[in-house]
């Protein structure tokens, strides 16, 4: 199995190839294609099994393909529990988009800083990361519009519930409009996970590695 079977464009696999990425990990294998035809997807799978650039190259794919650039609706949104995971998941859609035709903004923002400098930086951001707290704050501020929001990611969904951010997490999802792609993604699928799944995720691609 190759990258260029799983529906992805000659500009990105370019990136890929540079990247030394040479074969895509199992999970990418199954998240890819289904992505790009516009499912959604549960995966049950931990950190080290290549989750983050099975949806960062999807994500990437399917906005080189249209353009949504508005002021302050973001058109991505990736959920997280952690400052570091942020840091980190962007870093990925940083790699795989620098040089891409279409130029795609992205920004992670978290607690622990000041707000200010994230306020001012959301302009035109197309793919947000985000850990739950911050992101309301920012929503409150009137800083980002989350109405037009087309693909969610939940990454690391049980320690987002482990950190006791889901009253914060109904809320953002009570933010975003009905029809939209998700990507729920979590090491174990427990009892509550299993209900989040249920609410969220419209007949998924399941996969467990
Ligand atoms: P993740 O599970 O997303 O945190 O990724 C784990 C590690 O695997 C990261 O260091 C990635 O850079 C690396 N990685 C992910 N996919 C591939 C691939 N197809 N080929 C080589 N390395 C990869």
């Amino acid at each position: 199995m190759s990258f260029s079977t799983l529906g992805l464009s000659e500009p990105l696999l370019k990136i890929i190839s540079e990247q030394k990425y040479t074969q895509p990990y199992p999970i990418q294998e199954q998240a890819i294609p289904a992505l790009l035809s516009g499912k959604d997807i549960l995966g049950i799978s931990k950190t080290g099994s290549g989750k983050t650039a099975g949806f960062v190259l999807p994500i990437l794919e399917l906005f080189q393909q249209k353009k949504t650039k508005t002021d302050r609706h973001v058109s991505a949104l990736i959920v997280v529990p952690t400052r570091e995971l942020a840091v980190q998941v962007e870093s990925v859609f940083k790699l795989f988009s620098v040089g891409l035709p279409q130029r795609i903004k992205t920004m992670a923002v978290y607690g622990g800083v000041s707000i200010n400098p994230q306020m001012m930086n959301l302009h035109r951001t197309e793919v947000l990361i985000a850990t739950p707290g911050r992101l309301l704050d920012l929503v409150d501020s009137n800083a980002v519009h989350l109405s037009k929001v087309e693909i969610l990611v939940l990454d690391e969904a049980d320690k987002i519930l482990n950190l006791g951010f889901k009253e914060e997490m109904d809320k953002v999802l009570a933010l975003l409009p009905k029809k939209r792609q998700n990507i729920l993604l979590s090491a174990t699928l427990s009892n509550d996970i299993n209900d989040i799944q249920k609410n969220l995720l419209h007949d998924p691609v399941k996969i467990e590695i």
